[in-house]
């Protein structure tokens, strides 16, 4: 079997600059790109805080950009999930399913996914009327009254959206005020179809077993419950690194960030490096995603020169 000089897993702006980096110097990078390529951003709208696109671009069509970018210089896709890795041993090992590939160096940047409220009527109503993205399903809420919980800017950037479609957009926050950023608040907050509901939390999500019909809301200072009647559930409360194949592999923190050594992209396994929101849980933005995957890229790059590779 030909071992790879460097494999990438994950496709979002960090995995996809490595994989431009890496092609551009002739390293041929296998990139996993899962069966859902592209990452978070392909479950957004407008990307305004991206340099370069003046009038802002859509999250999908930036990710298929850079994934043109990095197919231009030799960079080649599997669209497939991998499964299992082995970082014990080198050449490192990665599966999936049955299908073994290795490699001198590993580049690992499979980001992070939205957290859930962890209720059961949550996943009994899950794409019966509860998402955690508005881009995909807010069309399907015309003219209905909806609810987007959380006050971070992701829960801003949702309640924004849907009040294109829905009739009123209820902003759950378990606090009295937003964590978002003040503009993004502001632009929510002045939106005449949108209706903070203050220090409150959702209890639990009804419907007829089909579809959702409402929520229950609790106030945390008193502890009184009521019901808003509503047909969309969008729950906006943060992310969680997508870590889990690196367990027992990779250092982690506590909440599954991977750790990397300062002002790098080192893991605690030499030869493999992380990038993008998988190891930082601090600025997640697209931006700093693809700064992060250069830096991977460099770092691979100079650790196969240095291993006369
Ligand atoms: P954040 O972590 O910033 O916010 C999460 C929000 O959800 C907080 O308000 C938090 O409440 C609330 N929350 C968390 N857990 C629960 C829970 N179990 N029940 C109820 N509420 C909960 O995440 P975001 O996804 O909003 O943003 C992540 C990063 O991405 C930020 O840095 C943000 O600035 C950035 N971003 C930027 C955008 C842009 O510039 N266009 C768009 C979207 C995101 P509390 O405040 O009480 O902790």
């Amino acid at each position: 079997m030909a071992v790879e000089k460097v494999i990438i897993i994950g496709s979002g702006p960090a995995g996809l600059t490595a994989a431009l980096y890496t092609s551009r110097a002739l390293l041929k990078p296998l990139m996993f790109e899962g069966e859902m390529p592209g990452g978070l951003l392909t479950t957004t709208t407008d990307v305004e805080n991206y340099p370069g696109f003046p009038e802002g671009i859509m999250g999908p069509e930036l990710m298929e950009n850079m994934r043109k970018q990095a197919e231009r210089f030799g960079t080649r896709f599997i669209t497939q999930n991998v499964t299992k890795v082995d970082f014990k041993s080198r050449p490192f090992k990665v599966w999936v399913g049955d299908k073994l590939y290795e490699s001198s160096t590993v580049i690992v940047s499979t980001g992070a996914s939205s957290k859930m409220l962890g209720i059961p009527s949550e996943q009994t109503y899950w794409a019966k009327g509860v998402s955690t993205c508005a881009t995909c399903d807010g069309a399907f809420f015309k003219n209905v009254p909806v609810a987007v919980i959380g006050g971070g800017d992701s829960a801003m950037e949702e309640a924004n959206f849907l009040t294109r479609f829905a009739s009123r957009v209820f902003i759950i926050h378990r606090r009295d005020s937003f964590r978002a950023s003040k503009i993004m608040a502001d632009r929510a907050l002045k939106n005449p179809k949108v209706e903070p509901v203050w220090n409150s939390t959702v209890d639990e999500i009804f419907g007829d077993g089909k579809l959702v019909k409402g929520i229950r809301v609790k106030d945390v200072n008193t502890g009184a419950t009521r019901e808003i009647a509503l047909e969309g559930v969008f729950v906006a409360i943060g992310h969680q690194p997508n870590s889990q194949l690196f367990k027992g592999q990779l250092d982690m923190t506590d909440v599954g960030y991977i750790k990397t050594k300062p002002h790098s992209s080192y893991t605690s396994v030499d030869g493999v490096f992380a990038c993008g929101d998988l190891q930082d849980h601090v600025y997640r933005q697209a931006i700093t995603a693809a700064g992060s995957g250069c830096m991977a890229a460099i770092d691979a790059e100079r650790w196969l020169e240095a291993h006369g590779q």
